[in-house]
Order: structure tokens, then sequence, then C-alpha cells
């Protein structure tokens, strides 16, 4: 069954040249997809973050997911990305008490710089820290998220291409 949960028009960030996007959330047998459309010009690189509530929050309250480099071969950058199967800690929310750290069976959690970080590629979602958490800070991947889709251009600045 696909999905398509809902798009949304970008708007600059900083002060930048204008970008737009559709960013949809489709549902797979394996997993959920990420997917976007943007310009390929004048972008180095591409950052996702998620973020419960609704688009238009604050994105520095958010969840960094990735960072996706331009292909080698091609030099473009990619208009998709696969969500892992993971929890993922939302650092505005998260006050460092180190109690879901102790609760992982797998040791997939860790404190940095005072908040919690959980390694997707160790995450095997069984959601025990979620339901640890005093301050609510720990979610599920897939539908129900806010999700952002940030561009880096070729200065460094910081572009809103797209959210759900
Ligand atoms: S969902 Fe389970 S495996 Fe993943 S970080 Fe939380 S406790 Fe660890
Ligand atoms: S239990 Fe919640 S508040 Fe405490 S460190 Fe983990 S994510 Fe942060």
């Amino acid at each position: 069954m696909i999905r398509c949960l809902c798009l949304m028009l970008a708007m600059a960030v900083l002060s930048a040249p204008a970008a737009s996007a559709e960013v949809a959330l489709t549902q797979q047998d394996d997993g959920f997809v990420l997917s976007w459309e943007t310009s390929q010009e004048g972008f180095s690189s591409i950052m996702i973050r998620v973020l419960p509530g609704e688009p238009g929050e604050d994105l520095s309250e958010g969840a960094l997911l990735t960072t996706l480099e331009p292909d080698p071969d091609t030099g473009l950058l990619p208009s998709s990305w696969m969500l892992p199967r993971s929890f993922v800690v939302i650092p505005g929310t998260c006050i460092g008490c180190g109690l879901c750290v102790g609760q992982c069976p797998v040791d997939a959690i860790e404190l940095v710089g005072g908040k919690a970080l959980i390694d997707p590629a160790s995450c095997i979602a069984c959601g025990i820290c979620s339901m640890t958490c005093p301050t609510s800070a720990i979610f599920s991947l897939g539908s129900g998220m806010h999700y952002t889709v940030t561009a880096v251009d070729a200065e460094g600045r910081l572009l809103l291409v797209g959210s759900i």
C-alpha cells in the first residue's frame, strides 16, 4: 500500500536563492521512503530533520536524521531517502537524564553533549526507551511525524526546500 501523507511548499530559512519542493512520505512493504523534488543547482548537501508536531516549528528543536552528499559519479544530490526502522530522540525535549541509556537492550543509546542519541544502525525499534523517557522525547520514525528537507547551498547557507 502506498500512502502519500501530505505536502507543503518550501520557503527560504535564511536569505538565499528561492527554492521549492514537494515532500512526501510513502509507505512501502519494507518501511517508509521520504522523497522530494528540488533543483540540483547550487546545493552541496541535503539535511533531513524530524520533529513531532506541525510543519513550521523551530528546526533547531528537531533531530538531524542524516546529511546526504552528491553522488560521486553523477554529482547529483539524492531526491529520496529510506527511513531506518529506528526510534529517535528529539534534542529540544531531552533533559539528559540518561534513563533510556540503561534500558536499551542493544546499547544503541549514548549521551552526547547532555542529550541522548540513538544509533539507527543498532536500534531494533523495540520502543522500551520511549516508554521509559520522562519527557516523551523519543519517537518512532514513520507516519505522524514532521519531516523537513533542508538544502545547503555552495556558500553554506541553509534552505528549507520542503516539509511534511
Ligand atoms: S527502540 Fe529499543 S533498541 Fe531502539 S534505542 Fe530504544 S530501547 Fe534501544
Ligand atoms: S530518558 Fe528521555 S530525557 Fe532522559 S536522556 Fe533519554 S531521551 Fe533524554
